[in-house]
């Protein structure tokens, strides 16, 4: 049969923007779709708004610091229209790079929801359009719970808060996951009195608890009120401010209402029953190799509900591209990668491989090697000594997980990311030399600490003295 296109790609955020932007420079004749913008929620109302407002809260706090230690008078202004700035940059963004990177891909953008019609025909904007595969790129949206009252509340989600046009005065935010944690510091350094309120004991719960807790330490020195453990009973607004109602009987006051409570999956407007793929409430079931239920549509990031995570989905687009061209026995399993993770707050908490909580539940036996920002010289001339390198490994110095928290982390736990995902040792590390003085330098002073700890071995001591 001939198809109108090689793939056609619903979705253009990271996921689709990976397998049509990669498929089109390798020649192939791609159809690439998309109901909203190019770059998805990442782009739009995801990591790349979210961490250029942390910037700025960043910013503004540094100057708020240097004025209180060094500046006579009153603090500097809060940045001019952060949303306004915010969109022109991602304006700049998309007309000057991203849509350049689709010269090669047939675009039908902002035609309208795609849905299938059949294994290999996808519908939009009136017109069908066949291909040999078709890669689904769908995401997913924010999740609102069923809280009593919400539907009377003209409430925030990711999608709007960044088309607000300032930053309110006060704020209420359900949700101590990363998103949560994220808005909850950058709105609350730009001016606005935040309190957080969620059902987890602690602040980013799918970490180990000491990184919710060190942040939450920090909120509270930065004023935000947390609210752990606390079941939401319900929302009402009293004297034009939104009030959020616990279990605990306390009554939470803002002027807004960020909900930050998770992702949902809707698949509605695509029809996937038309093309037999398979589906629930995680999201599109997919094989190791992305494949779907339907063995010519794939359905790499967010969808799968595998990993949600921009780095992840990119990294799911590319596998899902090559598996569509690999034999079947040399397909990748996509779920033999590593996922580092980042949430972008000051301290930031970045994490790879496995979980201290893990480990313990599989009854893994490991050492616990530790480096503090408070004991390095550097971090604490450049005051950032708050957090620690921390890496769970075995007695041979293999390594099974690393959690950083501080400054810098999500650039350094990448280098941990590599040595777990290649199995190198902790040796490997100690005799890789980092520049001085780097915040990474902390990996190499863990790696340094591990083997100091094998010296504490009476045999070792023996044979270091025999030798010397
Ligand atoms: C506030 C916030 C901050 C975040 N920060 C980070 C971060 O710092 N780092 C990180 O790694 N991740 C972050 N994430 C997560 C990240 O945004 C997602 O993991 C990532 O965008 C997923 O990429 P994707 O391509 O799978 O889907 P998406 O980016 O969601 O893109 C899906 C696209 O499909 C389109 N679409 C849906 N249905 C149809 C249809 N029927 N027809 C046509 N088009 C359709 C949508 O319009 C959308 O553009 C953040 C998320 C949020 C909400």
């Amino acid at each position: 049969m001939r198809y109108d296109y090689d793939l056609s790609v619903i979705g253009l955020g990271p996921a689709g923007m990976a397998v049509a932007v990669m498929a089109s420079n390798m020649g192939l004749r791609v159809l690439g779709i998309e109901q909203r913008a190019l770059g998805g929620e990442c782009m739009t109302v995801g990591c790349i708004p979210s961490k250029a407002l942390l910037r700025m809260a960043q910013s503004r706090h540094v100057f708020d610091n240097l004025d209180r230690w060094a500046l006579e008078g009153g603090s500097p202004p809060h940045p001019a229209r952060p949303f306004a700035r915010i969109a022109e940059h991602l304006t700049y963004v998309n007309d000057k790079k991203t849509t350049a990177m689709f010269s090669k891909v047939d675009l039908k953008l902002r035609e309208g929801a795609a849905s299938f019609v059949d294994p290999h025909t996808v519908a939009v904007g009136g017109k069908e359009y066949t291909a040999k595969r078709v890669f689904i790129c769908t995401g997913t949206r924010p999740a609102v719970p069923p809280i009593p009252g919400i539907d009377k509340i003209d409430f925030l989600t990711n999608e709007t808060l960044f088309a607000l046009s300032e930053i309110p005065e006060s704020m209420v935010i359900i949700g101590g996951g990363a998103i949560g944690s994220e808005m909850a510091q950058a709105f609350s350094r730009l001016g606005c009195k935040v309190t957080v309120v969620h059902m987890d004991p602690y602040l980013i719960p799918q970490a180990d608890p000491e990184a919710g807790q060190l942040l939450e330490q920090v909120f509270s020195d930065e004023g935000i009120s947390v609210y752990n453990g606390r079941k939401i009973t319900g929302v009402d607004k009293e004297n034009d401010q939104i009030v959020v109602h616990t279990d605990r009987g306390e009554k939470l006051v803002g002027k807004e209402l960020l909900i930050a409570a998770g992702r949902r999956y809707d698949f509605s407007s695509l029809k996937l029953e038309n093309a037999g793929v398979a589906y629930d409430k995680r999201g599109i079931k997919v094989d190791k190799a992305l494949l779907t239920s339907q063995r010519n549509i794939y359905a790499p990031g967010d969808c799968n509900g595998a990993h949600l995570f921009s780095h992840a989905a990119m990294h799911q687009g590319m596998i899902a591209l090559m598996n569509a061209m690999i034999p079947w026995p040399f397909r990748m399993n996509f779920r033999r990668y590593l996922v580092p993770w980042t949430v972008f707050t000051e301290p930031q908490v970045s994490h790879v491989g496995a979980m201290e909580k893990e480990l313990k539940e599989r009854g893994i036996a490991y050492e616990v090697v530790e480096e503090r920002y408070e004991d390095y010289g550097a971090a604490i001339a450049e005051g950032i000594a708050i957090g620690s390198v921390r890496a769970y490994v075995s007695k041979t110095g293999r390594i099974y997980g690393a959690t950083i928290i501080g400054e810098g982390s999500g650039e350094m736990i990448g280098e941990w990311g590599l040595a777990i995902q290649n199995k190198l040792r902790m040796h490997k590390i100690m005799f890789l030399q980092h520049s001085f003085p780097t915040m990474s330098f902390l990996t190499k002073r863990v790696s340094e600490t591990w083997m100091m700890n094998r010296m504490k071995n009476p045999l070792l001591k023996a044979m270091a003295r025999r030798l010397f």
